[in-house]
């Protein structure tokens, strides 16, 4: 791509490092920004700016927060006795959107991938199971996606668990193999927690 402005190409090389951004997207967003008033692109900016510098993550679960400890772990409502395992602030989201689920989450930040050069101890494994070992934990529900990466993850932290007194239990697969929980729909997902089984029987099963 020949550009005639460096600027330009500047902000077109910026914007294509973004996942599923190619350089013509890149180019048609970077245009449609320069045909907006100003302030537009001001308002994205500090979006952006002010997200990088403010956001935190919960020293609980670890999700995305606006504050210390997120909304979810301090609401008193909550049920404290059960945790649901998922992989990252979107499954968070598609579950709470079910409405079918009143535990706490614990967000491992990714699936154990060896090819992709990620272990247990790039994950929040560790503080998983001590969460599991000392608190008044009664369940853990694994809500990793249906991958192989998913059930290696489960699989590790299941055996982790060995003589730990809590019940592992898995979400109803009406979930296909590899699709990721966010784009279940919230009917099939919502069904799919109440309808969890144990762990074990899933491995028997797989
Ligand atoms: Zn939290």
């Amino acid at each position: 791509m020949e550009f005639s402005s460096k600027l330009l190409e500047n902000a077109v090389y910026e914007m294509s490092q973004l996942p599923g951004i190619g350089k013509r997207t890149a180019l048609r967003l970077v245009l449609h920004l320069l045909r907006q008033p100003e302030t537009q692109t001001q308002h994205l900016v500090n979006a952006l700016g002010t997200l990088r510098k403010e956001i935190k993550f919960c020293k609980v679960c670890h999700s995305i927060s606006d504050m210390d400890t997120c909304e979810i772990c301090s609401n008193p409502v909550r049920n404290r006795k059960i945790i649901c395992v998922v992989e990252d602030i979107r499954d968070v989201m598609a579950i709470e959107s079910t409405g079918q689920y009143r535990g706490l989450y614990h967000v491992l930040g990714g699936k154990i991938s060896p090819l992709d050069g990620v272990g247990p101890q790039e994950l929040h494994i560790n503080s998983l199971i001590e969460k599991a070992k000392s608190d008044n934990v009664e369940e853990l529900i694994f809500a990793l996606s249906a991958t192989m990466e998913g059930d290696t993850t489960n699989f590790f932290i299941y055996k982790q668990l060995e003589g730990v007194d809590i019940k592992t239990s898995t979400i109803a697969r009406g979930i296909g193999v590899n699709d990721e929980l966010e784009y279940a729909d919230e009917v099939t997902l919502g069904r799919s927690i109440l309808n969890r089984i144990p762990f074990v029987n899933a491995l028997r099963n797989g």
